[in-house]
């Protein structure tokens, strides 16, 4: 992505899990540490970008010049994105968002182990996709998606791409998930496909607010 002629770039960047609440001490969720989204907003940062970064509940630190928006669950990650992105320029979309989230919260805790039995369920209901959502009207933004996939991931990946309008989308496995590097596919729209392996997630960071638009200087 490149500074826009005597101006910056806005970028929205989200990261980390969300949480889906069971009852007020209980939740689900997984196991993202944020790490690559923060190091996302730090490399734009850099880049002379103003930086809005959408984060799920983590342990990091705010990256210094960063507009910090702390949510919890993939709902209220909606809302947020919704608002930032209408006026950004660029979308990455690091966050592990819960396909699901139990479909009623329990406002005491959840009691059913008094029942004596030695089963219990939850019933489940899908999360809405933040991604697919906004890129409704994605008009000239870059967007930028990730898919963390076990075995060979790329036709699901490419998969993806396709479905939820990105201009990349960037690959990788379960090992990323809690690691400070990483090994990705960064999979283009327009076909192209360039593999990084072994990199720290700032490395990899600073190639992605690299990125151009496939449409750019069309
Ligand atoms: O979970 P999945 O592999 O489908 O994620 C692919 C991309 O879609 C990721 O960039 C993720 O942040 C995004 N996503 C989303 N909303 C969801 C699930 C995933 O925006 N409910």
């Amino acid at each position: 992505m490149s500074p826009r002629r005597g101006s910056h770039r806005k970028v929205l960047v989200t990261a980390g899990p969300t949480r889906e609440r069971i009852d007020p001490v209980r939740y689900l969720s997984n196991d993202s540490s944020g790490v690559m989204g923060f190091a996302i907003a730090e490399a734009a940062r850099a880049a002379g970008h103003e930086v809005v970064l959408v984060a799920g509940p983590v342990e990091l630190a705010t990256p210094k010049g960063v507009r910090r928006v702390d949510v919890e669950s993939a709902r209220e990650m909606l809302a947020a994105v919704r608002k930032a992105f209408t006026d950004c320029d660029a979308l990455f979309m690091a966050a592990a968002v819960c396909d699901f989230r139990p479909a009623r919260r329990f406002r005491g805790k959840w009691r059913e182990k008094d029942a004596g039995q030695e089963r219990a369920s939850l019933e489940l209901v899908s999360n809405p996709d933040i991604l697919a959502s906004v890129t409704r009207r994605k008009g000239d933004r870059l967007v930028v998606g990730f898919a963390l996939e076990t075995g060979d991931g790329l036709r699901r990946a490419k998969n993806k791409l396709k479905k939820k309008r990105m201009d990349y989308v960037v690959l990788n496995g379960p090992s990323a998930l809690n690691a400070s590097r990483t090994s990705v596919t960064i999979l283009g729209r327009d076909g192209s496909q360039r593999r990084l392996t072994d990199r720290t997630k700032r490395a990899v960071a600073k190639v992605l607010v690299g990125l151009r638009s496939p449409d750019e200087g069309r």
